[in-house]
Parts: C-alpha cells; structure tokens; sequence
C-alpha cells in the first residue's frame, strides 16, 4: 500500500537499521543513507546488553555531592575535558538541572515506560532478520565490592523494582556459584533474570541490514549533508553533490544528527558522552552474562570473539583522539576482575549520542511533520533502537502511536 512512498533514513547504526526495517515491515519503500559500514559506528563496540531493566539514569540527585570524587579519583569511571567542558557550558548546566530530584523521577518514569516495550520493538525485528543466534538469554549482573556499596545504590534499586523491574539479590557466595570464572569477591550483587545481550552488537546491524537489502532496500553510500523541504516532500543534499527527494526523512544519525544543515535542532542539546572499550580475544569463556561492576562504570560482556570490557563516561567532544587514561582504567579493573593477559586485543572509543535529560528525541522535527527524529538513545540504543523503529514506522503510517510521544518529543527543549 506505501510502497510508492518512499522514505529516506539518515544513519545506519542499529537506531537507523531499525526504523529502517519497521518502515519496511509497514509496507514503505526504504533508502537508507551513511557513508561507512553499517553498524560501525557507536553500535559496534558497545557492552551488548539488553538492558530494559536501566531506567535510572546517569542524572542523580547525589551528583552534586559526588561530583568531586568522581572528576579526580583514579577509580572514577567519568572524566572531563576541562577545556571541552568550560567551552560548551550549555550541555552540563542543562544536565545539572536534570539531577534535580523531581527531575531524575520523571527520567525513571518515562525512561522505564519505554524500556517496558523493548521486546514489543525487538523480537519482530530478531525474527524478520533472523538473528536470534546473536542473542543470549542469561540475565544480567550487577556486582557490588562492599556492603555499604550495595547500600549506596539502593535508592536507585528501589526505583528500579518502583518501575516494575524484578531482580534478585545475590550474595558473596551465590555471586561466585553464579561467575566462578570472577577472581574478585564481590560481597553483593542483583541478578536481572529476564535480560538479555547480544553476543556482537555489529554483526546485528549488519543482520538487519542484509535484511533490509533482501527487502529491496535502497543503500547509498554517502553523508547526507543537508535537508531542504518542498510543500509534501523533502530534499537531501548528499556528500557527492548528488540530491534525493523523498516523501519523508528520519535523522538517525547518533551523535552527528545535528550536524545536518537545514533543519533548526541548533535548540536540542546533543552532545556526546565518549565511552571505551577493551576486548581480551578467546576469554569469553570466562563469564555466562554480562556482569556490571556499578561503581566502575563498566560491563563485562562475553562476546562471540572474546571478554569485552564496555563503558566509563569522558565529557570531551567529538574530536579529540582517544584519551590512554580510559583504556588503561579498563585494563587494569579488567585484571583486577579475571585472569587475563596484561594486554587486551582491542581497544574501541565511541560516542554515545546524550541529551541532558537523559531520554532520546523520537518524534516530528519541530519545523516539518515530513522530517522524523530519531537519536540521542545515550547508553541504551542497542536495548531502545527496536521500539524507537517502530515508533517511527506508526508515525510515519498515520497511526495513532502505541506509546505517549510527548516526553520524548523536541518540543521539550522550546
Ligand atoms: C562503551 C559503550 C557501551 C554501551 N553499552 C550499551 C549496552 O550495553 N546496551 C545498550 O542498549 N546501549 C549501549 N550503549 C549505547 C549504544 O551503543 C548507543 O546508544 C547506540 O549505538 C547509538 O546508536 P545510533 O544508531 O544512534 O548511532 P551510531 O551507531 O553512532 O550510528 C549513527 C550512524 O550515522 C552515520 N552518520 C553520521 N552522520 C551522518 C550523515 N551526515 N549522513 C549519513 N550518515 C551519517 C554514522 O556513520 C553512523 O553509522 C553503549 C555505548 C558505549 C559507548
């Protein structure tokens, strides 16, 4: 029925591939845009996991008073650019007022309502690119060093159960049952039974990308630089001088959508929060789930090709290289974590795309109902991408949507 209309999705990481295939599965013929490999980018590297128990996010009330510790001590996970940060001042003064109590319990609430229909957006898309092989279904771990840190993330726990998360509470001993491979203690832990990972993040993009070809999906390899729109149409200028009219355009483009000219998001606070990996190839064996040490910052996932060690959060931007402070904190807990070599074979920096309230931006542009938005999913995309898909695809078919849009829409931050 629409396959005469055709719909341009800029970005194919897993948000892009996503709404690409949803837009297809509702009948739209689909051109997909993106210069490199799809899956590439900040979906390749990241910690895999599943994580629709992760409705509290990085925003806090106590940040004020931590904020210290965790910009100067060496376990910190979080790091700053100074220079980045004095430059660019709007992003943290706007996530600062999102650590405002009332603030986080509104994030919790609309964050966890969404999180609540991550399978809804997932499954059909597993099934339709036939990639259940990429997943597993163990659970997943948080581990706590001591009881009094256990004790510090219990207001964020309770918020979590609040929202309708379930898990168990582990101890010393039931930890160690659980990962005998872990050579650290952990006094306390919480097992999310229901959660699943993905055992390689990229090879699911491209799962869904191989799907989106069979279905007679258009590729073009290239960056859309800007977006000009006609009365019931659009146009995009790409890189190779080349235009393309479309029906419509959803802008999935991570961390870089705003950097597509003719469309006013100069409003919407993108920016990015840099996160790293290391991976130790042929230690996967070491772990059954991916287990998150909470006051680090960081998953340990066992991947198909090796033990990835996923997270930390640095606040520098987009063009700096890759900061070795990053990458030797991971190694290090890493070792301190499994018997490992003192080496990993891999190391990755990526950008996760972060607006200061914490939720992603899906819905109509501000300036035309023919250009969607779909970014800004920080440290859940691989876990949000699915439902954002299918959001985007009742929006784009005229459907009243199957989950409230206002908070996540950009009129948030008129
Ligand atoms: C260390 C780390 C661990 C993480 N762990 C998890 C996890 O366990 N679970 C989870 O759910 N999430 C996790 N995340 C977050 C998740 O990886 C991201 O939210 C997600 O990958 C973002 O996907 P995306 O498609 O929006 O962006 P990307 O993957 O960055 O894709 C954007 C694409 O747009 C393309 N593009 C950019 N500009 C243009 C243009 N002008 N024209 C055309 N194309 C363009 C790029 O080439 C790229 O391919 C983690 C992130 C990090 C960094």
């Amino acid at each position: 029925m629409n396959t005469q209309t055709r719909i341009a999705v800029i970005g194919a990481g897993i948000v892009g591939c996503s709404c690409a295939l949803w837009l297809q599965k509702k009948g739209f013929a689909v051109t997909l845009i993106d210069p490199e490999i799809p899956g590439s980018g900040t979906s390749s590297g990241n910690a895999g996991t599943i994580a629709d128990y992760g409705c509290v996010p990085v925003n806090s009330p106590d940040i004020f008073k931590r904020l210290p510790s965790l910009l100067t001590s060496k376990e910190s996970p979080l790091s700053l650019n100074l220079g980045y940060a004095l430059s660019h001042p709007s992003w943290m003064i706007q996530f600062l007022r999102n650590c405002r109590a009332a603030k986080v319990k509104h994030i919790i609430r609309e964050l966890g309502k969404l999180l609540a229909k991550t399978y809804e957006g997932l499954d059909p898309l597993l099934d339709m690119a036939d990639a259940r092989d990429l997943m597993r279904q163990n659970g997943c771990m948080s581990v706590y060093r001591s009881e009094q840190e256990f004790q510090n993330a219990l207001p964020s726990n309770l918020a979590r159960r609040a929202q309708g998360v379930d898990y168990i509470e582990l101890d010393r001993a039931d930890i160690a049952a659980l990962e005998p491979g872990l050579k650290l203690p952990f006094e306390r832990g919480l097992l999310f039974e229901a959660a699943s990972h993905v055992i390689n993040p990229q090879a699911l993009c491209q799962r869904y990308f191989a799907c989106f070809l069979r279905n007679q999906g258009e590729y073009i390899p290239q960056r859309a630089i800007s977006i000009e729109q006609d009365d019931d149409s659009v146009q995009l200028r790409l890189d190779n001088g080349g235009n393309l009219q479309v029906s419509r355009v959803v802008i999935a483009a991570g961390a870089f959508s705003k950097s597509i000219e003719g469309i006013p998001m100069s409003l919407l606070p993108l920016d990015t929060e840099r996160g790293y990996h290391v991976q130790f190839s042929n230690h996967q064996h070491l772990l059954t789930r991916p287990v998150a040490w909470n006051a680090s910052g960081f998953y340990a996932t066992p991947m198909e090709h090796g033990l990835r060690f996923a997270g930390t959060v640095e606040i520098a931007g987009y063009g700096k290289a890759h900061n070795p402070r990053n990458i030797a904190f991971l190694t290090r807990k890493a070792r301190e974590m499994f018997d490992l070599p003192a080496n990993p074979d891999q190391e990755w920096l990526g950008f996760r795309p972060t607006l200061p309230d914490a939720l992603p931006i899906i819905g109509y542009s501000n300036a035309s109902e023919n250009v969607l938005l779909a970014f800004g999913h920080h440290h859940l995309g691989l876990t949000l991408a699915g439902i954002t898909g299918k959001l985007i695809a009742e929006l784009v078919n005229g459907e009243k949507p199957s989950h409230n849009m206002a908070p996540l829409g950009p009129r948030r931050f008129s």
